[in-house]
């Protein structure tokens, strides 16, 4: 399949019916996996068929939860989507038991013509139940490693996890990523009083910044063949009546917006935009 396109519309992102059994104290859909009781996957493909007749050339990011804590119903979340979009998969690469990274890495290989890249969250803690690293040896699908620095980015030992995390997965494509909770539209784009700014500039090679946006920014850097982002993006998927995102829930039910700063999608906001 050809995944040399240009992205044209908001990302959609579909929050998948399986909760991901870690419990990180920066996640933001964790409390929607409480109560199961309204999750419609057959609602969540009729919102995927919606947004696919809006926007046939966007990206769709699945995540959670965890997309590949039911690997069946992900093969048919995958043939479910049109061709033409580029699609992501936020992970945390769970191996159940009877299960083991072979068939685990089996599976996201046999679809890597559908996937333009697994973001595997790994933290400087081990907040997530990990899998062992061997996996990323037999995937042949792109991989990214996704890292929510939530330690003080000021003191020595944050310093010191640092580099040892970005040893251990030395040479792969590695984001880090800001506690988000803790940004706002005035520090967002502010790199001079960013301590994590500083920290990573003290160990890694600064490369570029990348373009801003209404509701992200971020900085390109590498350390021994690592190329290292550092991305910071709002909690809020829509702006000034802009959306960023937007998110197909469990439920079905389209929203503009993350978690409680979301509302229903109001189709006449989508109207107005010319959206690249
Ligand atoms: S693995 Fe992801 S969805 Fe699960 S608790 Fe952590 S951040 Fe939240």
């Amino acid at each position: 399949m050809n995944k040399d396109f240009q992205k044209i519309g908001p990302t959609v992102t579909m929050l998948v019916p399986y909760d991901c059994n870690n419990l990180c104290p920066f996640c933001v859909n964790k409390k929607e996996y409480r109560d199961i009781s309204s999750f419609d996957l057959d609602r969540c493909y009729q919102s995927l068929d919606l947004m696919n007749r809006v926007f046939p050339h966007n990206d769709i990011v699945l995540t959670g939860g965890e997309p590949l804590a039911n690997l069946e119903t992900l093969r048919d979340i995958l043939s479910h989507i049109e061709e033409g979009h580029h699609i992501y998969i936020n992970t945390t690469l769970p191996v159940s038991e009877g299960s083991s990274i072979e068939k685990v890495a089996d599976f996201l290989n046999a679809h890597a013509d559908r996937i333009s890249c697994v973001n595997v969250s790994r933290h400087l803690k081990h907040y997530v139940r990990e899998c062992s690293d061997e996996i990323f040896n037999l995937l042949k699908v792109k991989t990214r490693i996704n890292c929510v620095v939530f330690e003080d980015a000021k003191e020595e030992a944050t310093k010191e996890k640092l580099i040892a995390f970005l040893d251990r997965f030395k040479g792969r494509d590695i984001q880090l990523r800001a506690n988000y909770s803790l940004l706002t539209l005035e520090n967002v784009f502010d790199k001079e009083n960013d301590n994590l700014f500083k920290l990573i500039s003290e160990v890694c090679e600064y490369k570029c910044d990348l373009e801003i946006e209404k509701f992200r920014t971020g900085y390109v850097f590498e350390r021994n063949g690592s190329r290292i982002t550092y991305h910071k993006t709002l909690p809020f998927a829509k702006i000034d009546g802009v959306i960023g995102d937007i998110i197909i829930r469990q439920t079905g039910l389209i929203y503009d917006d993350w978690n409680e700063y979301g509302a229903e999608l109001n189709i006449n906001d989508l109207a107005g935009i010319r959206y690249k």
